[in-house]
Order: C-alpha cells, then sequence, then structure tokens
C-alpha cells in the first residue's frame, strides 16, 4: 500500500473491500438458496468481527467501488489497515425481512446496501416460485427511509427486477433511467450504484447504466464483454449453506488462493449455475424484449 503526506496527516491509499451480496432473511427455508436465517446472519457477522475482519459503511466506497478510509479512521497504522480484511454487505431486492431483522446489524454497527426495484417498493413480487400461503412484501417507503436514517444506503436493481441483457434498448432505459428516477423521487435520496438482476450484464447493459446517471454496477461474478471496471462490480453471493467459516474465508481470501477460498468458489459456481438456469423460467416483463 502506498501513502500520501498531506497537512502532517499520514493518509493510507483507497483499497479494495469484499462485497457481500445477501438476499433473504428467513426463519423458514425457501425455493431459492439465497437466504439465511437470522441466526445465520449474526453467526456471520460475529465470527468476521471476532477475526479483525472490518465492516465498511456505504460512505466508505467510492464511486468507483474502491474503498476511501475516513479520516477518522486513521488511528490505524497503515500496515494494520492492509492487514485487516474490509467488507461490505449488500442485500438485492429489498424485501421486508431486512427491516425486520435490521437489529441484527444495528447491534454489531454493521449498515450496507440495499438494491431495490423501482416499481416494488411496498408491493410483493411475482419473480418468486410461488409458495402457498405466503407472499414476499419489499420494504415500504417509510422502512427504506428509517434504513438511510440508520446509515444505509439504497441502490437501484432495476425497475421491475427483470433480465437487463434481454431487453431491447428503450425498456433498458425504462429500467435505468426511469428506475433510477423513480426511485430517488419516492425516497428522496441519491441513488448512485445499480445491482443487476440475477448479476446479469453486457457491454450494451453497462452503457446504458453510465448514461442513466449510475456510477457503479455489481455483479453476482459473471460478466460478458468488456465492462468497465466500475460497472462490474464482483461480489461474494452468501447461500444458505454457508457456515461462519465460509464467510471469514470469502472475506479474508476473496482470490480464492488457499484449499478453502478455492472451494468457496466451487461451491459458488455451482450455486449460481443453478440460480442462472432457474432465473432463466422466471417471469420477464411483455413489453420492451429483444426481438
Ligand atoms: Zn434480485
Amino acid at each position: 500500500m502506498t501513502t500520501t503526506q498531506s497537512n502532517s496527516v499520514q493518509r493510507p491509499a483507497p483499497v479494495s473491500a469484499t462485497v457481500l451480496a445477501y438476499h433473504r432473511i428467513s426463519e423458514r427455508p425457501l425455493p431459492a438458496g439465497t437466504w439465511v436465517t437470522p441466526d445465520q446472519l449474526a453467526s456471520h457477522l460475529d465470527r468476521l468481527l471476532a477475526v479483525g475482519c472490518r465492516p465498511l459503511a456505504p460512505f466508505d466506497l467510492s464511486a468507483t467501488g474502491c474503498v476511501e478510509i475516513p479520516d477518522a479512521a486513521i488511528s490505524l497504522s497503515v500496515e494494520g489497515l492492509a492487514a485487516v480484511p474490509a467488507f461490505l454487505i449488500t442485500f438485492d431486492d429489498g424485501t421486508e425481512d431486512l427491516y425486520r431483522y435490521r437489529a441484527v446489524l444495528a447491534a454489531r454497527g454493521v449498515t450496507g446496501v440495499v438494491f431495490v426495484p423501482a416499481d416494488l417498493i411496498g408491493r410483493c413480487n411475482r419473480w418468486e416460485w410461488p409458495v402457498p400461503g405466503r407472499k414476499t412484501h419489499h420494504l415500504t417507503a417509510d422502512q427504506l427511509g428509517s434504513l438511510v436514517q440508520q446509515g444505509w444506503e439504497v441502490g437501484l436493481h432495476g425497475r421491475t427486477h427483470c433480465d437487463l441483457t434481454r431487453l431491447a434498448d428503450a425498456g433498458l432505459r425504462a429500467e435505468l433511467t426511469d428506475g433510477r428516477r423513480r426511485l430517488a423521487d419516492d425516497l428522496g435520496v441519491p441513488v448512485r450504484w445499480l445491482s443487476y438482476p440475477y448479476g446479469r450484464v453486457d457491454e450494451r447493459v453497462a452503457a446504458a447504466a453510465l448514461d442513466a446517471g449510475l456510477t457503479a454496477g455489481f455483479t453476482l461474478g459473471t460478466v460478458v464483454g468488456n465492462v468497465p471496471a466500475p460497472m462490474a462490480r464482483p461480489r461474494r453471493p452468501v447461500y444458505c449453506i454457508d457456515t461462519s467459516a465460509d464467510l471469514v474465508a470469502k472475506v479474508s481470501d476473496p482470490a480464492g488462493a488457499t484449499l478453502a477460498g478455492r472451494w468457496q468458489f466451487w461451491k459458488e459456481g455451482a450455486s449460481h449455475a443453478v440460480g442462472r438456469w432457474s432465473g432463466g423460467w422466471k417471469r420477464q416483463p411483455a413489453v420492451g424484449k429483444r426481438s
């Protein structure tokens, strides 16, 4: 790590952090594997904190996805900062369980980014496999406002949660430009970042996101084509089978260099392949699709 000297304050250069991608928090199993129980989430965070991994707040992250260490954190030595793996929590889909279990994160001083489909605020979605007697409710504007007050950042997850790579240009603009505007207007907050639904992005989608004024795009690991780095920010997905030791491997060994890291990459690859296959069966909007 290199440093710069400014007004006798030793300021670390930006460093990278592992971005974790959670989806649902549920006491009961859900059809997809992208859920954790509240106790599991607590155990993930407790273990990460116990081994010295440093949670980042959204304001620590620059537009390009690099970490900017705020002045208040410079009490740590540069060497210490380099040695401490950092992580940022993200939640995709913006379902109301994040609000229900927000205390699990707040009690540990952890905030993050929640990525929301702009048209689904306060509504139920239709993309998840139907389970009799269960509907998936999304966060209301008031609940999102409360999370923002607690330090959470709200990002865009499309307008309707469709696969952006399958849309014609007009549909892409509606999902990204209109979606960003609607989210910002409804919540009264700036919307800077995008999480691609199903993690799917290509060069055309990334260009449309930049045109919409979004400055960083978060994936689930699969990028097609030559997507600029800020729009292909990788994340490590978290699944219901992940133990607290798995989380430490994801954060402290993001390159998968160790045996534990390679096992994590293999497991994520298999889980993601199943997710992509099942995503192909999910409902897509009737308008704006590519012919
Ligand atoms: Zn999603």
